[in-house]
């Protein structure tokens, strides 16, 4: 058994089917790049793994550890190891970011966590982001800039460790040496837990930092190729075009 494991997925919005029979196996320690062009499907995916009342599962089957993903309610997800990284993270005004991420530590633990441990944990993982030290206080995400709000995903996934973790274009925005960063981050993570991941990305470049272990092609709300970080490099340099002539898909 897989840490999670997807089976026939379909998913709908708005009563419009996006993922249309989508099956997805993914292990500790693995990390699967998951790429095709917009408007695929891609984001439905991870926003349907974490529980996104948006998005509506009409079918199949989503197991995390053995659990019965569909009959938990979002904070049960978090709380059982799932995280998601957003795209286009929310603004949340009148919650600054520290209170938020206490709250959040605080919903997965028996006991509250000292508000000093807190704080130097806190302070040391923006000092790792290379963020400016009054983030902390702001309210969440109101007025970062992109490339502020993607590294705050990742503060957030560095201090909430998570045992699987979804990162949905968190490289958009970053210039180079914030790429690294974040990277940097990540990969410091993945070494001490070993958590499964799934990252949503465009650019070899990133993962070229990350070094997944597989990697998949969603078309219109199905995986249609899959493979090894070949197909990543495939991609950047070739495009799709390949795609639709030697699977028959429209791309
Ligand atoms: P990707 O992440 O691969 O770019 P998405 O999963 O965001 O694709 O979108 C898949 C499809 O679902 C697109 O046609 C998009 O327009 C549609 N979609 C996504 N979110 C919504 C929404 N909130 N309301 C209506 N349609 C949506
Ligand atoms: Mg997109
Ligand atoms: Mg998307």
């Amino acid at each position: 058994m897989s840490q999670l494991e997807i089976k026939d997925l379909t998913v709908e919005i708005d009563g419009k089917e996006i993922l249309k029979g989508l099956s997805l196996n993914i292990d500790k320690n693995e990390i699967h790049a998951l790429m095709g062009p917009n408007g695929n499907g891609k984001s439905t995916l991870l926003a349907a793994v974490m529980g996104n009342p948006k998005f509506t599962v009409t079918g199949g089957s989503i197991t995390f550890e053995g659990q019965d993903v569909l009959s938990m309610s979002v904070d049960e997800r978090s709380r059982a190891g799932l995280f998601l990284g957003m795209q286009y993270p929310q603004e949340v005004a009148g919650v600054t970011n520290s209170d938020f991420l206490r709250a959040a530590m605080n919903a997965r633990r028996e006991k509250p966590i000292p508000l000093f441990s807190f704080i130097r944990e806190m302070e040391g993982t923006i000092k790792d982001l290379q963020m400016k030290p009054d983030l902390a206080h702001r309210f969440l995400n109101e007025g970062f800039s992109g490339g502020e709000k993607k590294r705050n995903e990742i503060v957030q996934m560095k201090m909430l460790k998570p045992s699987f973790a979804m990162l949905d274009e968190i490289d958009s925005g970053l210039d180079v040496d914030a790429l690294k960063i974040v990277a940097d981050a990540i990969n410091d993570v993945r070494a001490e837990s070993g958590m499964g991941m799934m990252v949503v990305s465009h650019y070899a470049r990133f993962y070229n930092l990350l070094k997944p272990t597989h990697a998949h092609v969603l078309v219109d709300g199905r995986i249609v190729v899959s493979g090894g970080p070949e197909l990543v490099e495939k991609i950047d340099t070739e495009g799709y075009d390949w795609i639709e002539k030697e699977y028959g898909v429209k791309v």
